[in-house]
């Protein structure tokens, strides 16, 4: 992500053609098992956007995966050593555009010096549900985080809003084919 910021804020567009990096939102248990050997094997660059009030709690804000287990503090720390870079997803997956001022700044504030004690240096955001605000963005900013991404979005980096980041959801029951025509033409 940092790298990626930085380009988009220098303008050097030509720079981003062909670079990627990975995100994962909510900092699941099974990002261990799953995607971390292989963004290692590859070296690929990844962020997880961590809800850090929850570490080693269950998903419960989602009816969908309210069992599913959270990467507890150590295996946060076990990541960040391994190269992954960390991200806040709020103190409680919280939908900013929900929350009242002091509350908005309170989920921000706090999460941040959550991942600066967990090590990170940059301060990335991910807006929980996808939802934003240009009230929230503006908190995000102010609250001393370098960019925020959204979960879907065009992406036109000549007018990209470093606050507001439109990312490629892939999703388990994607396969590569559909996964390729998100940046092929249609007949290659
Ligand atoms: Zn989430």
């Amino acid at each position: 992500m940092a790298a990626i910021v930085n380009l988009l804020k220098s303008g050097d567009y030509q720079s981003l053609k062909k670079k990627v990096t990975f995100t994962f939102d909510d900092g699941y248990r099974d990002f261990l098992t799953g995607a971390l050997p292989v963004l290692l094997r590859h070296k690929a660059p990844a962020t997880v956007f961590i809800v850090t009030g929850m570490l080693g709690e269950k998903a419960s804000w989602s009816g969908n995966s309210k069992h599913v287990q959270l990467m507890a503090e150590d295996e946060i720390r076990h990541i960040r050593a391994q190269g992954i870079a960390l991200g806040s997803h709020t103190m409680t997956h919280a939908d900013l555009t929900t929350l009242d001022q002091e509350e908005l700044y309170r989920q921000l504030k706090e999460s941040r010096a959550r991942l600066r004690d967990l090590g990170e240096s940059f301060y990335a955001f991910s807006y929980p549900w996808g939802q934003w605000s240009s009230q929230a963005s503006g908190a995000v900013k102010a609250s001393g985080y370098e960019c925020a991404v959204t979960v879907s979005g065009e992406i036109r980096p000549g007018r990209a809003d470093i606050y507001c980041l439109p990312r490629i959801t892939m999703r388990g029951d994607m396969d590569f084919k559909s996964f390729q025509a998100f940046f092929l033409p249609a007949d290659c």
